[in-house]
Protein backbone atom coordinates (compact mmCIF):
# COMPACT_ATOMS: atom_id res chain seq x y z
CA UNK A 1 0.00 0.00 0.00
CA UNK A 2 2.86 2.05 0.06
CA UNK A 3 1.87 3.78 -3.53
CA UNK A 4 -1.14 5.13 -2.23
CA UNK A 5 0.50 7.01 0.28
CA UNK A 6 2.44 7.97 -2.20
CA UNK A 7 -0.29 9.27 -4.49
CA UNK A 8 -1.80 10.98 -1.14
CA UNK A 9 1.17 13.21 -0.41
CA UNK A 10 1.61 14.63 -3.90
CA UNK A 11 -1.82 15.62 -4.07
CA UNK A 12 -1.19 17.35 -0.45
CA UNK A 13 1.41 19.15 -1.70
CA UNK A 14 -1.01 20.31 -4.46
CA UNK A 15 -3.50 21.86 -2.02
CA UNK A 16 -0.58 24.37 -0.31
CA UNK A 17 -1.17 26.10 -4.12
CA UNK A 18 0.80 26.53 -6.65
CA UNK A 19 2.98 29.71 -6.96
CA UNK A 20 4.31 31.36 -10.02
CA UNK A 21 7.74 32.84 -9.34
CA UNK A 22 8.00 35.12 -12.19
CA UNK A 23 4.70 36.78 -11.47
CA UNK A 24 4.66 36.35 -7.94
CA UNK A 25 1.41 35.24 -8.06
CA UNK A 26 -0.37 31.82 -6.37
CA UNK A 27 -2.94 29.45 -7.50
CA UNK A 28 -5.40 27.23 -5.99
CA UNK A 29 -5.76 24.46 -8.41
CA UNK A 30 -3.48 22.94 -11.48
CA UNK A 31 -5.83 24.42 -13.89
CA UNK A 32 -5.47 27.63 -13.01
CA UNK A 33 -1.61 28.21 -12.97
CA UNK A 34 -1.88 25.85 -15.91
CA UNK A 35 -3.76 28.78 -17.57
CA UNK A 36 -1.79 31.04 -16.10
CA UNK A 37 1.32 29.90 -17.98
CA UNK A 38 -0.36 30.15 -21.02
CA UNK A 39 -1.54 33.97 -20.92
CA UNK A 40 -0.35 36.78 -21.94
CA UNK A 41 0.48 38.09 -18.57
CA UNK A 42 2.63 35.65 -17.30
CA UNK A 43 4.70 35.86 -20.90
CA UNK A 44 4.94 39.63 -20.47
CA UNK A 45 6.60 39.21 -16.94
CA UNK A 46 8.81 37.04 -18.68
CA UNK A 47 9.58 39.41 -21.35
CA UNK A 48 10.33 42.03 -18.51
CA UNK A 49 12.34 39.78 -16.26
CA UNK A 50 14.41 38.94 -19.51
CA UNK A 51 15.37 43.13 -20.18
CA UNK A 52 16.19 43.00 -16.20
CA UNK A 53 12.55 45.11 -15.99
CA UNK A 54 10.79 44.67 -12.37
CA UNK A 55 7.54 42.24 -12.76
CA UNK A 56 3.85 43.86 -12.72
CA UNK A 57 0.68 42.60 -11.12
CA UNK A 58 -2.12 41.67 -12.79
CA UNK A 59 -3.45 44.98 -12.59
CA UNK A 60 -0.76 47.07 -13.79
CA UNK A 61 -0.61 44.64 -17.16
CA UNK A 62 -4.26 45.19 -17.85
CA UNK A 63 -3.89 49.04 -17.47
CA UNK A 64 -0.51 48.56 -19.88
CA UNK A 65 -2.82 46.48 -22.38
CA UNK A 66 -5.55 49.38 -22.98
CA UNK A 67 -2.72 51.43 -23.26
CA UNK A 68 -1.14 49.29 -26.64
CA UNK A 69 -4.21 48.79 -27.65
CA UNK A 70 -4.67 52.65 -28.38
CA UNK A 71 -1.37 52.80 -29.97
CA UNK A 72 -1.97 49.76 -32.17
CA UNK A 73 -5.08 50.67 -33.65
CA UNK A 74 -4.55 53.05 -36.14
CA UNK A 75 -1.65 51.01 -37.32
CA UNK A 76 -3.77 48.44 -38.61
CA UNK A 77 -6.12 50.32 -40.62
CA UNK A 78 -4.60 49.78 -44.19
CA UNK A 79 -5.96 52.07 -46.93
CA UNK A 80 -6.45 50.45 -50.38
CA UNK A 81 -3.91 50.93 -52.87
CA UNK A 82 -3.42 51.11 -56.93
CA UNK A 83 -0.88 49.60 -58.53
CA UNK A 84 -0.28 49.02 -62.22
CA UNK A 85 0.57 45.00 -62.99
CA UNK A 86 2.57 46.27 -66.49
CA UNK A 87 5.06 48.61 -64.40
CA UNK A 88 4.83 46.51 -60.77
CA UNK A 89 3.88 49.88 -59.55
CA UNK A 90 1.68 51.13 -56.32
CA UNK A 91 0.39 54.00 -56.02
CA UNK A 92 -1.83 55.90 -53.04
CA UNK A 93 -4.51 57.23 -54.69
CA UNK A 94 -6.94 56.77 -58.22
CA UNK A 95 -5.55 59.75 -59.49
CA UNK A 96 -2.17 59.26 -59.39
CA UNK A 97 -2.75 55.50 -61.22
CA UNK A 98 -4.88 57.29 -63.97
CA UNK A 99 -2.43 60.05 -64.58
CA UNK A 100 1.01 57.18 -64.35
CA UNK A 101 -1.38 55.17 -67.28
CA UNK A 102 -1.28 58.22 -68.82
CA UNK A 103 2.77 58.08 -68.55
CA UNK A 104 5.23 57.83 -71.13
CA UNK A 105 7.22 55.34 -69.32
CA UNK A 106 3.76 53.40 -68.60
CA UNK A 107 2.87 54.07 -72.73
CA UNK A 108 6.14 52.39 -73.90
CA UNK A 109 6.33 49.43 -71.73
CA UNK A 110 2.46 49.17 -72.56
CA UNK A 111 3.60 49.21 -76.22
CA UNK A 112 6.47 46.90 -75.65
CA UNK A 113 4.25 44.26 -74.14
CA UNK A 114 1.73 44.66 -77.22
CA UNK A 115 4.39 44.15 -79.60
CA UNK A 116 5.55 40.91 -77.75
CA UNK A 117 1.65 39.74 -78.15
CA UNK A 118 1.79 40.57 -81.35
CA UNK A 119 5.12 38.54 -81.97
CA UNK A 120 3.58 35.42 -80.37
CA UNK A 121 0.68 35.78 -82.21
CA UNK A 122 2.52 36.20 -85.96
CA UNK A 123 5.01 32.85 -84.28
CA UNK A 124 1.87 30.71 -83.71
CA UNK A 125 0.30 31.68 -87.17
CA UNK A 126 3.70 30.59 -88.91
CA UNK A 127 3.57 27.38 -86.60
CA UNK A 128 0.00 26.57 -87.64
CA UNK A 129 0.84 27.28 -91.27
CA UNK A 130 3.68 25.19 -91.42
CA UNK A 131 1.92 22.30 -89.79
CA UNK A 132 -1.03 22.72 -92.28
CA UNK A 133 1.79 22.62 -95.04
CA UNK A 134 3.48 19.09 -93.44
CA UNK A 135 -0.18 17.74 -93.44
CA UNK A 136 -0.51 17.86 -97.15
CA UNK A 137 1.00 14.65 -98.73
ZN1 LIG B 1 3.65 33.84 -14.33
ZN1 LIG C 1 2.40 51.19 -65.65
Amino acid sequence: MSTSTESFNTSASDLLGLQCSSCLTSYNNDEEYKNHYKSEFHKYNILRKMVQLAVVSKVQFEKHLLETKKVVKPIIDVKPTYHCEICSKKFKTDAMLKNHNTSKRHLERLSEIEHMEEMKYSELQKQNFLKKKEDIP
